[in-house]
């Protein structure tokens, strides 16, 4: 899921200066786990907009704010109430907004920072795990990614840096994710995949924008420059 953190009221005041009247908009999925888009978070952003003076002509709460279908769908649900607002503030992930600002062509607000694509480890706690990097090596290190949980995303590794507790060089906080997926692959007994060379990255897979388009049961992949 997107893992998110919700701006300050300060930088949400400062977007809406200049405007009246505003329409909230959160997000039922990564916006409500991350707790900067929820019933909750909605309800209470209203309170402290209509305190600092602003007029909320409406909320609303999508359940997945980054499908254009269910954006479409519930925009006319709102209709009046977002054709009477200066704009809306959305507290979803930067799609979310994205796609609210383009199905709806109304002016939108960001009202978080998309950080990462992340693991749930409990309500509370994200962890990065996956850089969608469109070329999976998870099949070579057990299910552990180099590219994202070691510090230089070493394809082949370790580095010889890390500390004799096991730690990285760059950051003493975490764990070596070399040694990791080494114990791992030993417990396994599949230590034979580190004697794989794994060849140099294809970052042009990790251009952005990536899009991909399915035709005829084939997926089309594309991004940067093509
Ligand atoms: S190698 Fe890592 S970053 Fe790339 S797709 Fe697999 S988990 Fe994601
Ligand atoms: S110590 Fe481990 S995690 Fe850190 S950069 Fe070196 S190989 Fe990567």
């Amino acid at each position: 899921m997107i893992i998110m953190k919700q701006k300050s009221i300060e930088d949400i005041l400062d977007a809406l200066s200049g405007e009246k009247k505003v329409f909230i908009a959160g997000c039922a999925d990564c916006a409500t786990t991350c707790k900067v888009g929820g019933e909750e978070e909605v309800e209470e952003m209203k309170k402290k907009l209509e305190e600092a003076g602003f007029e909320v002509t409406g909320t609303c709460i999508f359940d997945t704010a980054c499908l254009s279908g269910e954006v479409r769908q519930k925009g006319k649900d709102f209709k009046e109430a977002l054709e009477a607002a200066d704009s809306v503030l959305v507290l979803a992930c930067g799609t979310g907004v994205q796609t609210i600002g383009d199905v709806l062509e109304l002016v939108v607000h960001p009202g978080t920072e998309s950080l990462f694509t992340g693991q749930v480890v409990r309500l509370g706690k994200y962890e990065e795990k996956c850089r969608t990097c469109g070329e999976c090596l998870l099949e070579y290190t057990d299910g552990i990614c180099p590219v994202t949980r070691c510090s230089k995303g070493l394809l082949n590794g370790p580095c010889g840096g890390y500390s004799k507790d096991g730690k990285c060089e760059v950051d003493p906080e975490k764990d070596c994710a070399w040694l990791l997926i080494y114990e791992r692959l030993k417990a396994r007994g599949h230590l034979e995949k580190m004697k794989e060379i794994q060849a140099p990255k294809d970052y042009s897979k990790m251009l952005s924008p990536r899009r991909l388009v399915w035709e005829r049961g084939t997926a089309k992949v594309g991004g940067g420059s093509k």
